[in-house]
């Protein structure tokens, strides 16, 4: 009881920012004894800092709880097909020296991408907050990943087949604990803890860039599958007359809406540079050229409509700049998706710029810390001993 009591209350400050006691007194129905001796808890444990408010007015202030940024931190990587982003994530989820490191651009060899996170790691842990528990690292990368061991099956954007990309970072790295997602999947998450997805249990994440990964979740769970491979909604045929997909397919999604597709129609060649090639359409009414991506873009999302009723579609990637310019395709295409469904969806843009899956990484590993807060802080600080 105490531990579900301590999960909830971190949870709250770890996600919200700072509570008044009054407040979580309030908003988790305990009574007020009951809260001061869990804040003190985690003040011990170096969770949280309590502070008595700076307030004028009237009466007793009420104490306020903080989530401790120099208590707890997660290393957090996003893992894209010519870079890696990383930073220091802080417990209440502040970020902090941020760092990107080129790699080859093309089927990048996987041990020299691993080095490279090696070498950000040291980086990052000299930046950390000296005191605080380092609770491991978090990576999302664009591919299919083995819920059970991270292993990533297949990454067609990197050329990665079947890479056990968590086991070799243990290796090199001993001591942390190492969680690799899917960054569809941890973009999700990061929208639907702090982004524009707050509050809603039935989210569809779409992130486009080369490829269009998908994250869902569905009743406030991220839908895994059976073995972690759900969401690859860029793999959903759209068009069986369609080009050539990178997973050998004829029409995915991706080969309609992705870089590539959008490249195409606005007359660029391969390889030229997207965002630049979309700065260039200056509103919806000069988008002419993008008709049929935006058309494709709707269909998708009308079917992703009607399988999982979602309350939002986020379109994140490249999706964030298409959708303004085609969202009149997009309504016309969304028309014609079963109406009930269709009643109860918005549709978005990401509430955290391209920060979503270096943030749901780092939440990712956050969780073993909000699940049993006193517990996982013994644990590390007993290994970290030993
Ligand atoms: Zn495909």
């Amino acid at each position: 009881m105490r531990r579900h009591n301590l999960s909830r209350l971190l949870r709250i400050l770890h996600l919200g920012g700072p509570v008044s006691r009054a407040d979580i007194t309030r908003l988790t129905g305990l009574n007020r004894s009951t809260v001061g001796a869990l804040t003190t808890d985690l003040a011990r444990a170096g969770l949280v800092v309590e502070r008595d408010p700076v307030g004028r007015g009237v009466g007793r202030p009420s104490i306020m709880v903080t989530p401790n940024e120099a208590g707890a931190f997660v290393l957090a990587f996003d893992l894209r097909v010519e870079r890696t982003i990383a930073a220091v994530v802080l417990l209440g989820g502040g970020v902090a020296s941020r760092r990107e490191a080129r790699h080859a651009e093309h089927d990048p060899d996987p041990d020299a991408v691993l080095g490279q996170l090696e070498r950000l790691t040291a980086e990052l842990l000299a930046d950390a907050p000296p005191d605080a528990v380092c609770l491991g690292m978090g990576l999302a990368i664009p591919g299919v990943v083995r819920h059970s061991d991270g292993l990533v099956r297949f990454a067609p954007n990197m050329g990665w087949v079947d890479v056990p990309v968590a086991a070799r970072l243990a290796d090199r790295l001993p001591g942390h604990a190492i969680t690799v997602g899917n960054d569809a999947d941890m973009g999700a998450m990061a929208e639907h803890l702090r982004g524009v997805a707050r509050g809603s249990q039935n989210v569809v994440f779409l992130a486009g860039q080369v490829g269009v990964g998908g994250g869902i979740i569905l009743g406030g769970r991220l839908m895994v599958g059976a073995g972690g491979y759900g969401g690859e909604v860029g793999h959903m045929v759209v068009n069986p007359r369609g080009s050539r997909c990178r997973c050998g397919r004829r029409g995915c999604w991706e080969t309609e809406i992705g870089e590539e597709a959008v490249v195409r129609a606005l007359g660029g060649r391969p390889g030229d540079p997207v965002d630049a090639l979309l700065a260039e359409v200056p509103s919806a009414a000069e988008a002419g050229p993008l008709a049929e991506v935006g058309r494709w873009l709707g269909v998708g999302i009308g079917n992703l409509v009607n399988v999982f009723n979602p309350d939002v579609v986020v379109c994140g990637g490249l999706l964030r700049k298409l959708l303004p310019l085609v969202a009149d395709q997009v309504r016309r295409e969304l028309e014609v998706a079963l109406q009930a469904p269709r009643e109860q969806v918005r549709l978005a843009l990401p509430g955290m710029d391209r920060d979503a899956a270096l943030i749901g990484a780092a939440e990712s590993v956050f969780e073993a810390l909000l699940d049993d807060p006193l517990g996982c802080v013994e644990r590390i600080r007993a290994e970290a001993a030993a």
